[in-house]
Protein backbone atom coordinates (compact mmCIF):
# COMPACT_ATOMS: atom_id res chain seq x y z
CA UNK A 1 0.00 0.00 0.00
CA UNK A 2 1.65 3.55 -1.13
CA UNK A 3 1.36 6.35 1.24
CA UNK A 4 -1.45 8.41 -0.05
CA UNK A 5 -3.67 4.92 0.21
CA UNK A 6 -2.60 5.13 3.83
CA UNK A 7 -3.28 8.99 4.31
CA UNK A 8 -6.94 8.65 2.58
CA UNK A 9 -7.87 5.41 4.92
CA UNK A 10 -6.85 7.39 7.92
CA UNK A 11 -8.43 10.38 6.98
CA UNK A 12 -11.86 8.38 5.62
CA UNK A 13 -12.00 6.29 9.01
CA UNK A 14 -11.50 9.61 11.10
CA UNK A 15 -14.42 10.87 9.85
CA UNK A 16 -16.63 8.04 10.17
CA UNK A 17 -15.70 7.63 13.49
CA UNK A 18 -17.58 10.95 14.38
CA UNK A 19 -20.08 10.81 11.06
CA UNK A 20 -21.26 7.70 11.04
CA UNK A 21 -24.92 7.11 10.24
CA UNK A 22 -26.98 5.44 12.75
CA UNK A 23 -28.67 2.80 11.17
CA UNK A 24 -30.72 0.03 13.68
CA UNK A 25 -28.31 -2.97 11.10
CA UNK A 26 -25.31 -1.00 12.21
CA UNK A 27 -22.54 -1.55 15.42
CA UNK A 28 -20.91 1.85 15.77
CA UNK A 29 -17.48 2.28 14.32
CA UNK A 30 -14.95 0.32 16.08
CA UNK A 31 -17.78 -1.80 17.95
CA UNK A 32 -18.09 -5.77 17.81
CA UNK A 33 -19.55 -6.56 14.11
CA UNK A 34 -23.32 -6.93 13.96
CA UNK A 35 -24.36 -10.38 13.28
CA UNK A 36 -24.19 -11.92 9.81
CA UNK A 37 -28.08 -11.95 9.77
CA UNK A 38 -28.54 -8.47 10.25
CA UNK A 39 -26.05 -7.13 7.91
CA UNK A 40 -27.14 -10.08 4.80
CA UNK A 41 -30.74 -8.96 5.53
CA UNK A 42 -30.38 -5.23 5.70
CA UNK A 43 -27.75 -5.58 2.24
CA UNK A 44 -30.38 -7.45 0.43
CA UNK A 45 -33.27 -4.93 1.62
CA UNK A 46 -30.81 -1.94 0.49
CA UNK A 47 -30.56 -3.29 -2.63
CA UNK A 48 -31.91 -0.39 -5.57
CA UNK A 49 -33.96 0.86 -2.50
CA UNK A 50 -33.48 3.52 -0.34
CA UNK A 51 -32.28 3.67 3.35
CA UNK A 52 -35.43 5.01 4.59
CA UNK A 53 -38.03 3.03 2.87
CA UNK A 54 -35.72 -0.12 4.43
CA UNK A 55 -35.90 0.86 7.61
CA UNK A 56 -39.52 0.10 8.85
CA UNK A 57 -39.10 -3.62 6.52
CA UNK A 58 -36.02 -4.39 8.08
CA UNK A 59 -37.59 -3.85 11.55
CA UNK A 60 -40.91 -5.49 10.48
CA UNK A 61 -38.45 -8.95 9.15
CA UNK A 62 -36.09 -9.13 12.53
CA UNK A 63 -39.35 -8.70 14.81
CA UNK A 64 -41.10 -11.89 12.83
CA UNK A 65 -37.59 -13.84 12.01
CA UNK A 66 -35.38 -12.95 14.51
CA UNK A 67 -33.00 -15.48 13.54
CA UNK A 68 -31.84 -16.90 9.60
CA UNK A 69 -33.49 -20.21 10.82
CA UNK A 70 -36.63 -18.62 11.50
CA UNK A 71 -36.94 -16.98 8.31
CA UNK A 72 -35.66 -20.22 6.45
CA UNK A 73 -39.13 -22.19 8.12
CA UNK A 74 -41.51 -19.21 7.02
CA UNK A 75 -44.01 -19.94 4.57
CA UNK A 76 -43.15 -18.73 1.07
CA UNK A 77 -46.47 -16.69 0.72
CA UNK A 78 -45.74 -15.21 4.07
CA UNK A 79 -42.60 -13.97 3.18
CA UNK A 80 -43.47 -12.01 0.20
CA UNK A 81 -46.15 -10.89 1.88
CA UNK A 82 -43.97 -9.35 4.25
CA UNK A 83 -41.96 -7.72 1.39
CA UNK A 84 -44.53 -6.17 -0.55
CA UNK A 85 -44.11 -2.86 -1.19
CA UNK A 86 -40.19 -3.02 -1.15
CA UNK A 87 -40.10 -3.99 -4.94
CA UNK A 88 -37.77 -6.18 -7.19
CA UNK A 89 -39.74 -9.48 -5.42
CA UNK A 90 -37.00 -11.66 -6.88
CA UNK A 91 -34.94 -10.34 -4.21
CA UNK A 92 -37.12 -11.91 -1.66
CA UNK A 93 -37.04 -15.37 -3.44
CA UNK A 94 -33.72 -15.19 -3.57
CA UNK A 95 -33.70 -14.22 0.64
CA UNK A 96 -35.51 -17.45 1.11
CA UNK A 97 -33.63 -20.07 -1.04
CA UNK A 98 -30.35 -17.96 0.93
CA UNK A 99 -32.06 -18.48 4.56
CA UNK A 100 -32.66 -22.29 3.55
CA UNK A 101 -28.73 -22.90 2.61
CA UNK A 102 -27.38 -21.53 5.80
CA UNK A 103 -29.89 -23.23 7.75
CA UNK A 104 -29.12 -26.27 6.11
CA UNK A 105 -25.95 -25.51 7.75
CA UNK A 106 -26.77 -25.53 10.88
CA UNK A 107 -27.85 -21.37 10.66
CA UNK A 108 -24.48 -19.84 10.75
CA UNK A 109 -23.42 -17.63 7.59
CA UNK A 110 -20.23 -19.01 6.33
CA UNK A 111 -17.12 -16.26 7.34
CA UNK A 112 -15.27 -15.65 3.80
CA UNK A 113 -16.41 -13.98 0.77
CA UNK A 114 -15.69 -17.17 -1.62
CA UNK A 115 -17.99 -18.92 0.80
CA UNK A 116 -20.51 -16.61 0.95
CA UNK A 117 -20.62 -16.25 -2.67
CA UNK A 118 -21.61 -19.52 -3.27
CA UNK A 119 -24.60 -18.95 -1.33
CA UNK A 120 -27.83 -18.80 -3.50
CA UNK A 121 -29.00 -15.95 -4.96
CA UNK A 122 -25.92 -13.99 -3.01
CA UNK A 123 -24.43 -11.69 -5.49
CA UNK A 124 -20.43 -10.57 -4.98
CA UNK A 125 -21.79 -7.32 -3.35
CA UNK A 126 -23.58 -8.81 -0.40
CA UNK A 127 -20.96 -11.38 -0.49
CA UNK A 128 -18.32 -8.52 0.35
CA UNK A 129 -20.21 -6.57 2.22
CA UNK A 130 -21.01 -9.32 4.93
CA UNK A 131 -17.29 -10.72 4.71
CA UNK A 132 -16.08 -7.08 5.46
CA UNK A 133 -18.45 -5.84 8.23
CA UNK A 134 -19.75 -9.29 10.08
CA UNK A 135 -16.55 -10.64 9.34
CA UNK A 136 -13.47 -8.12 9.52
CA UNK A 137 -12.16 -9.82 6.03
CA UNK A 138 -10.33 -7.43 3.60
CA UNK A 139 -12.87 -7.48 0.80
CA UNK A 140 -13.94 -4.47 -1.16
CA UNK A 141 -17.23 -3.37 -1.06
CA UNK A 142 -18.28 -1.55 -4.11
CA UNK A 143 -22.16 -0.27 -4.09
CA UNK A 144 -23.25 2.71 -6.05
CA UNK A 145 -22.24 5.12 -4.03
CA UNK A 146 -18.51 3.45 -3.55
CA UNK A 147 -18.49 3.46 -7.62
CA UNK A 148 -19.43 7.15 -7.35
CA UNK A 149 -16.72 8.15 -4.63
CA UNK A 150 -14.00 6.26 -6.25
CA UNK A 151 -14.96 7.41 -10.05
CA UNK A 152 -14.47 11.10 -8.87
CA UNK A 153 -11.30 10.47 -6.11
CA UNK A 154 -9.55 9.15 -9.29
CA UNK A 155 -10.90 10.81 -12.13
CA UNK A 156 -11.71 8.43 -14.27
CA UNK A 157 -12.18 8.50 -17.45
CA UNK A 158 -14.12 5.53 -18.65
CA UNK A 159 -17.64 5.71 -19.31
CA UNK A 160 -20.07 3.02 -17.10
CA UNK A 161 -20.50 0.06 -17.34
CA UNK A 162 -16.50 -0.39 -18.80
CA UNK A 163 -15.53 2.11 -15.56
CA UNK A 164 -16.13 -0.76 -13.02
CA UNK A 165 -13.03 -2.56 -13.65
CA UNK A 166 -10.70 0.15 -12.62
CA UNK A 167 -13.30 1.24 -9.85
CA UNK A 168 -12.73 -2.23 -8.23
CA UNK A 169 -8.79 -2.32 -9.23
CA UNK A 170 -9.02 0.78 -7.23
CA UNK A 171 -11.34 -0.45 -4.35
CA UNK A 172 -9.10 -3.25 -3.80
CA UNK A 173 -6.12 -0.79 -3.45
CA UNK A 174 -7.47 1.42 -0.70
CA UNK A 175 -9.30 -1.42 1.02
CA UNK A 176 -7.55 -1.97 4.40
CA UNK A 177 -6.55 -4.81 6.30
CA UNK A 178 -7.38 -3.27 9.68
CA UNK A 179 -11.33 -2.41 10.07
CA UNK A 180 -12.10 -3.03 6.39
CA UNK A 181 -15.64 -3.20 7.67
CA UNK A 182 -15.58 0.40 9.30
CA UNK A 183 -14.01 1.49 5.75
CA UNK A 184 -17.01 -0.01 3.66
CA UNK A 185 -19.42 1.54 5.57
CA UNK A 186 -17.33 4.92 5.53
CA UNK A 187 -17.40 4.85 1.67
CA UNK A 188 -20.82 4.02 1.64
CA UNK A 189 -21.62 6.79 3.84
CA UNK A 190 -19.65 9.33 2.59
CA UNK A 191 -21.33 8.66 -0.65
CA UNK A 192 -24.57 8.61 0.74
CA UNK A 193 -24.52 12.46 2.89
CA UNK A 194 -21.30 14.10 1.21
CA UNK A 195 -20.07 12.81 -2.31
CA UNK A 196 -23.85 12.93 -3.44
CA UNK A 197 -24.69 12.65 -7.31
CA UNK A 198 -26.04 16.18 -7.21
CA UNK A 199 -23.73 18.81 -5.19
CA UNK A 200 -21.66 17.12 -3.77
CA UNK A 201 -19.68 18.58 -0.37
CA UNK A 202 -16.51 18.49 -1.25
CA UNK A 203 -15.58 21.28 1.04
CA UNK A 204 -16.85 19.35 3.68
CA UNK A 205 -15.32 16.08 2.47
CA UNK A 206 -12.39 14.53 4.67
CA UNK A 207 -10.50 13.29 1.17
CA UNK A 208 -10.67 16.62 -0.51
CA UNK A 209 -7.20 17.01 -0.49
CA UNK A 210 -6.80 13.13 -2.06
CA UNK A 211 -9.35 14.26 -4.99
CA UNK A 212 -8.46 14.41 -8.57
CA UNK A 213 -12.60 14.35 -9.77
CA UNK A 214 -12.93 17.42 -7.78
CA UNK A 215 -10.97 19.62 -9.61
CA UNK A 216 -12.08 18.38 -13.07
CA UNK A 217 -15.90 18.75 -12.36
CA UNK A 218 -16.84 16.08 -9.70
CA UNK A 219 -20.27 16.07 -11.05
CA UNK A 220 -18.99 14.71 -14.32
CA UNK A 221 -18.04 11.31 -12.75
CA UNK A 222 -18.92 8.35 -12.81
CA UNK A 223 -19.65 8.97 -16.93
CA UNK A 224 -22.44 7.86 -17.66
CA UNK A 225 -23.22 6.10 -21.03
CA UNK A 226 -26.31 7.83 -23.34
CA UNK A 227 -29.23 6.12 -22.29
CA UNK A 228 -31.46 4.30 -24.46
CA UNK A 229 -35.02 5.29 -23.89
CA UNK A 230 -37.27 2.51 -22.05
CA UNK A 231 -39.47 0.79 -23.79
CA UNK A 232 -43.32 1.05 -23.15
CA UNK A 233 -45.87 -1.83 -22.40
CA UNK A 234 -49.90 -2.05 -22.13
CA UNK A 235 -51.20 -4.37 -19.97
CA UNK A 236 -54.58 -4.78 -18.47
CA UNK A 237 -55.61 -6.03 -15.07
CA UNK A 238 -59.63 -7.39 -14.39
CA UNK A 239 -61.23 -6.08 -11.18
CA UNK A 240 -64.14 -8.49 -10.43
CA UNK A 241 -66.07 -7.72 -7.32
CA UNK A 242 -68.58 -9.01 -5.20
CA UNK A 243 -70.01 -8.76 -1.76
CA UNK A 244 -67.29 -6.34 -0.53
CA UNK A 245 -64.76 -8.46 -1.60
CA UNK A 246 -62.40 -8.98 -4.58
CA UNK A 247 -61.67 -11.52 -6.97
CA UNK A 248 -57.04 -12.19 -6.86
CA UNK A 249 -54.84 -14.70 -8.10
CA UNK A 250 -51.74 -15.95 -7.37
CA UNK A 251 -49.11 -14.76 -9.90
CA UNK A 252 -47.21 -18.40 -11.13
CA UNK A 253 -43.89 -18.94 -9.32
CA UNK A 254 -41.08 -17.97 -11.63
CA UNK A 255 -41.03 -14.24 -13.61
CA UNK A 256 -42.25 -10.89 -12.88
CA UNK A 257 -43.93 -10.35 -9.36
CA UNK A 258 -43.51 -14.38 -9.06
CA UNK A 259 -45.43 -15.76 -6.44
CA UNK A 260 -47.20 -12.98 -5.50
CA UNK A 261 -51.03 -12.45 -4.79
CA UNK A 262 -52.50 -9.64 -7.08
CA UNK A 263 -55.71 -8.87 -10.12
CA UNK A 264 -56.06 -10.90 -12.40
CA UNK A 265 -54.23 -9.73 -15.54
CA UNK A 266 -53.95 -10.13 -19.23
CA UNK A 267 -50.21 -11.48 -19.28
CA UNK A 268 -48.44 -7.95 -20.03
CA UNK A 269 -44.91 -9.14 -18.61
CA UNK A 270 -44.46 -11.92 -20.71
CA UNK A 271 -42.70 -11.27 -23.91
CA UNK A 272 -45.49 -10.88 -26.18
CA UNK A 273 -47.34 -8.46 -24.22
CA UNK A 274 -51.12 -9.07 -23.23
CA UNK A 275 -52.41 -12.51 -24.89
CA UNK A 276 -54.22 -14.17 -22.11
CA UNK A 277 -58.40 -13.58 -21.95
CA UNK A 278 -59.94 -12.04 -19.10
CA UNK A 279 -61.40 -14.78 -16.04
CA UNK A 280 -64.56 -13.98 -17.24
CA UNK A 281 -66.28 -13.39 -21.09
CA UNK A 282 -67.26 -9.67 -19.88
CA UNK A 283 -69.16 -6.78 -20.00
CA UNK A 284 -65.67 -5.19 -18.82
CA UNK A 285 -65.76 -1.66 -19.01
CA UNK A 286 -62.64 0.57 -18.97
CA UNK A 287 -61.74 2.05 -15.10
CA UNK A 288 -58.95 3.97 -16.03
CA UNK A 289 -54.96 3.37 -16.27
CA UNK A 290 -52.40 3.44 -13.66
CA UNK A 291 -48.61 3.92 -14.79
CA UNK A 292 -45.56 2.01 -13.04
CA UNK A 293 -41.77 2.50 -13.61
CA UNK A 294 -40.20 -1.17 -13.78
CA UNK A 295 -36.36 -1.47 -14.72
CA UNK A 296 -36.32 -2.32 -17.93
CA UNK A 297 -39.78 -0.84 -19.62
CA UNK A 298 -42.60 1.31 -18.31
CA UNK A 299 -46.01 -0.18 -18.38
CA UNK A 300 -49.68 1.46 -18.65
CA UNK A 301 -51.88 -0.97 -16.93
CA UNK A 302 -55.33 -0.61 -17.80
CA UNK A 303 -57.82 -1.05 -15.20
CA UNK A 304 -61.40 -3.28 -16.22
CA UNK A 305 -64.23 -3.28 -13.83
CA UNK A 306 -66.82 -6.30 -14.34
CA UNK A 307 -69.95 -5.19 -14.47
CA UNK A 308 -71.69 -8.93 -14.94
CA UNK A 309 -73.28 -10.91 -13.12
CA UNK A 310 -71.18 -14.50 -13.99
CA UNK A 311 -69.02 -14.79 -11.04
CA UNK A 312 -69.97 -18.74 -10.69
CA UNK A 313 -67.72 -18.90 -12.98
CA UNK A 314 -64.68 -18.49 -11.42
CA UNK A 315 -62.70 -21.98 -10.76
CA UNK A 316 -62.14 -21.59 -7.30
CA UNK A 317 -58.42 -23.43 -8.06
CA UNK A 318 -57.24 -20.42 -10.28
CA UNK A 319 -57.94 -17.31 -7.40
CA UNK A 320 -59.49 -16.48 -4.50
CA UNK A 321 -62.45 -13.78 -2.90
CA UNK A 322 -60.31 -11.63 -0.65
CA UNK A 323 -62.73 -8.97 1.71
CA UNK A 324 -61.85 -5.53 0.73
CA UNK A 325 -62.15 -3.85 4.10
CA UNK A 326 -58.58 -6.60 4.63
CA UNK A 327 -57.16 -5.88 1.20
CA UNK A 328 -54.11 -4.42 2.95
CA UNK A 329 -53.26 -7.80 4.82
CA UNK A 330 -53.06 -9.18 1.08
CA UNK A 331 -49.43 -7.74 -0.13
CA UNK A 332 -50.10 -6.58 -3.11
CA UNK A 333 -47.26 -5.53 -4.87
CA UNK A 334 -47.50 -2.02 -5.46
CA UNK A 335 -48.36 -2.24 -9.02
CA UNK A 336 -51.80 -3.75 -8.39
CA UNK A 337 -51.96 -1.56 -5.53
CA UNK A 338 -52.30 1.24 -7.19
CA UNK A 339 -54.82 0.01 -9.10
CA UNK A 340 -56.62 -1.37 -6.55
CA UNK A 341 -56.83 2.05 -5.16
CA UNK A 342 -58.12 3.23 -8.45
CA UNK A 343 -60.82 0.39 -8.81
CA UNK A 344 -61.98 1.48 -5.01
CA UNK A 345 -61.57 5.23 -5.98
CA UNK A 346 -64.03 4.95 -9.36
CA UNK A 347 -66.49 2.46 -7.68
FE1 LIG B 1 -16.53 13.51 -3.71
FE2 LIG B 1 -15.86 16.10 -3.61
FE3 LIG B 1 -15.00 14.41 -1.77
FE4 LIG B 1 -14.04 14.27 -4.22
S1 LIG B 1 -13.83 15.98 -2.79
S2 LIG B 1 -14.67 12.55 -2.96
S3 LIG B 1 -15.85 14.77 -5.40
S4 LIG B 1 -17.13 15.01 -2.12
Amino acid sequence: MDASADALQTALLGWYDTNARSLPWRSPPGAPPPEPYRVWLSEVMLQQTTVAAVGPYFAKFLARWPQVQDLAAADDAEVMAAWAGLGYYARARNLLACARAVAALGGRFPSTEAELRALPGLGAYTAAAIAAIAFGERAAVVDANVERVIARLFAIAEPLPAARKPIRVRAEELTPATRPGDFAQAMMDLGATVCTPRNPRCLLCPLAGHCAGRREGAERFPIKPAKAPKPQRLGQAFWIERDGAVWLVRRPGQGMLGAMRALPDNGWSARGDGTLTPPLAGPWQLGGAVRHGFTHFDLDLQLMLYSGTEMDRLDPHDGEWWRLDRLEEAGLPTLFAKAARLALATR
